[in-house]
């Protein structure tokens, strides 16, 4: 969507640095609002956001301005130059947008007897890997049942995890 943008600013400036950046600024300015739609953000922190997203568009000036120099100003080049950054910023945005970077892992065990209430249970959930959390090399890894479970991962929550 922002290949008529750039095509439309890039005819008025030429391909300049200057060029580049006035088309991100630009760029930045309009497609948060899309952006945002896409990946269905939250209403916290808009201003704060809006300012990381207007930073990241003018990252985008280095991958778009190295095409360019490569193939020219025309379409093909802001078209290749889109892809590119679309493969790549697809990734931060969603990261500036949701906070998150990778999903929570979790250890699934069969009859496991609870950490917290002690009870046997079929079944026992531990958290492994989340943001800022790597249980990984566990050497007593504490499994609880279903309803600890979900009570300690309400207790992880409002210690900021994000699980
Ligand atoms: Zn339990």
């Amino acid at each position: 969507m922002s290949t008529p943008l750039l095509a439309f600013v890039f005819f008025f400036l030429g391909d300049s640095i200057i060029a580049v950046v006035t088309a991100n600024l630009i760029g930045g300015l309009v497609f948060f609002w899309v952006d945002r739609i896409i990946l269905e953000e939250k209403q916290d922190k808009l201003v704060k956001k809006y300012l990381m997203y207007l930073g990241r568009w003018q990252l985008t000036s280095i991958t778009l301005y190295s095409v360019i120099q490569l193939f020219g100003p025309g379409l093909i080049g802001v078209l290749l130059a889109n892809l590119i950054g679309g493969l790549i910023f697809f990734w931060v945005d969603r990261w500036i947008f949701t906070g998150k970077t990778l999903p929570p892992l979790w250890e699934v065990s069969e009859d496991i007897v609870c950490v917290d209430c002690k009870k046997k249970s079929v079944r026992g959930y531990r958290l492994v890997l989340a943001l800022n959390y790597n249980r990984r090399k566990e050497k007593s890894p504490e499994f609880r049942c279903e309803s600890c479970s979900i009570k300690k991962t309400k207790e992880l929550r409002k210690r900021g995890l994000q699980v």
